[in-house]
C-alpha cells in the first residue's frame, strides 16, 4: 500500500490530540512528538483541540504554533469532555491515517512508527494494546476488570481489553465515525462498533508527564454508565423479566392464601408480608422508573439536536 503515501495536498498521518487544562504538558509534549513524527518521513499535521481550559493551554498551543506548521489547533468554546473534543480534533483531520493521543505523554509517540507499518500492510484500524497498566491502583484495575465484564455480557459490541483511544485509524474509518449523528460519544465503543479490518501492536503505557488525571471516581462512574446505556438496551429489558418472575410467584402466593382461606378459615392478617411485598415492589418500581428516565433523557438529548461540539476558532499555522 505504498501508493497511499504519495497523496497531493492532504498529509499522509494527523495526529489529535485533546486538551484540557495541560499548559505544563504542551512544551513536553512536543519536545518528544514532534521528533517521533519526523522520524516517520511523511507529511503529517497535529491537530490540538482546546477543551475549554482555563490555564494557558490555548496560549502555549500557540506559541508552539509560530514554529511548528504542522500544527492546527481546534478551540471550543467551553469545555465538551474528552470524548466530544476527541470527535471536534477527528473532525477536522484530513490525513489519510489518524491517530488520536493523550496530551500527557501516556501515549508514547515512538509506537506510531509500528502502527504506521501496520497500516501500509493494509490494516484499516490499528489499535495500540498497554502492555500493563503503570501506575494504576487495585481498586482501579477492579473497576475496569467488573466493567469490561458487564459491558461483553450486555452489548453486543466487543471492546479489546486495555485499548484506549490510542490507535491509527484509515481515512475511510473516520469518514464512518464523523458521520455518525449520536450525541453521546462513547469513543471506546464507536472505535469497536464501526469494525473494519483490526489488528493491534504492544506498548508501554507511561506516568502522566505533568498535572493530574482529569478523570475523578464519579466522572469515571458516569463515564462507565454511559457507555453502558449507549450500546445496550439491556438495562431497560432486564424488569420486563424481573417484573414477570416476580407476577408469577405473587400469583402463586395468592393461590396459596386462598387454599389455607378455604381450607383452614381466615387466617392471622399478615401485616408484614404485605409491607415487605409494598415496599420490595414500589424500590424496584422506582429504579425501573429511573432508568427508563436515564434513556429518556438520552433521547431527549439525542431530538434536541444540538451540536456535538462548539468551535470558537480554528487556528491555522501562518496565522495571527
Ligand atoms: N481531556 C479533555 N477534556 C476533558 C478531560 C480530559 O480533552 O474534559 C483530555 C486530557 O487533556 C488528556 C486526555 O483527555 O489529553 C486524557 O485525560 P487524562 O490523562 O486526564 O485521563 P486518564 O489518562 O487519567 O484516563
Ligand atoms: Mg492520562
Amino acid at each position: 500500500m505504498a501508493d497511499r503515501d504519495q497523496s497531493s495536498a492532504a498529509p499522509v498521518l494527523s495526529v489529535v490530540i485533546p486538551c484540557y487544562n495541560e499548559g505544563e504538558n504542551v512544551p513536553l509534549l512536543f519536545g518528544r512528538l514532534m521528533p517521533a513524527l519526523h522520524a516517520l518521513g511523511v507529511s503529517i499535521e497535529v491537530i490540538c483541540v482546546n477543551d475549554g481550559s482555563s490555564d494557558d493551554t490555548l496560549d502555549r498551543l500557540r506559541a508552539v504554533q509560530r514554529d511548528e506548521p504542522t500544527l492546527r489547533i481546534v478551540d471550543l468554546s467551553r469545555n465538551f469532555g474528552k470524548e466530544k473534543a476527541l470527535s471536534a480534533g477527528l473532525a477536522h483531520t484530513r490525513g489519510q491515517a489518524v491517530v488520536p493521543m493523550d496530551a500527557d505523554l501516556q501515549h508514547p509517540p515512538e509506537a506510531i512508527a509500528p502502527m504506521l507499518e501496520k497500516w501500509r500492510e493494509g490494516w484499516e484500524v490499528v489499535c495500540a494494546r498497554r502492555d500493563a497498566r503503570a501506575g494504576q491502583s487495585l481498586k482501579d484495575r477492579l473497576f475496569a476488570r467488573g466493567f469490561y465484564w458487564v459491558f461483553d455480557h450486555l452489548s453486543d459490541v466487543r471492546l479489546p481489553r486495555e485499548v484506549g483511544d490510542f490507535r491509527l485509524m484509515d481515512r475511510r474509518v473516520v469518514e464512518t465515525i464523523n458521520a455518525m449523528p449520536e450525541r453521546s460519544r462513547f469513543m471506546k465503543g464507536i472505535f469497536a462498533w464501526v469494525g473494519f479490518r483490526q489488528t493491534e501492536i504492544l506498548y508501554h503505557q507511561g506516568e502522566r508527564a505533568a498535572g493530574i488525571s482529569k478523570f475523578s471516581p464519579i466522572k469515571l462512574l458516569r463515564f462507565a454508565f454511559d457507555g453502558l446505556t449507549s450500546f445496550s438496551n439491556f438495562p431497560l429489558r432486564v424488569w420486563g423479566v424481573i417484573g414477570a418472575a416476580i407476577s408469577t410467584l405473587a400469583f402463586c402466593y395468592i393461590l396459596v392464601r386462598i387454599i389455607r382461606t378455604l381450607v383452614w378459615g381466615i387466617d392471622v392478617p399478615g401485616y408484614e408480608s404485605i409491607l415487605v411485598s409494598v415496599l420490595f415492589l414500589g424500590g424496584m418500581q422506582l429504579l425501573t422508573l429511573g432508568i427508563i428516565g436515564d434513556y429518556l433523557g438520552r433521547v431527549f438529548d439525542e431530538v434536541k439536536g444540538r451540536p456535538l461540539f462548539i468551535v470558537r476558532r480554528l487556528y491555522e499555522p501562518g496565522e495571527e
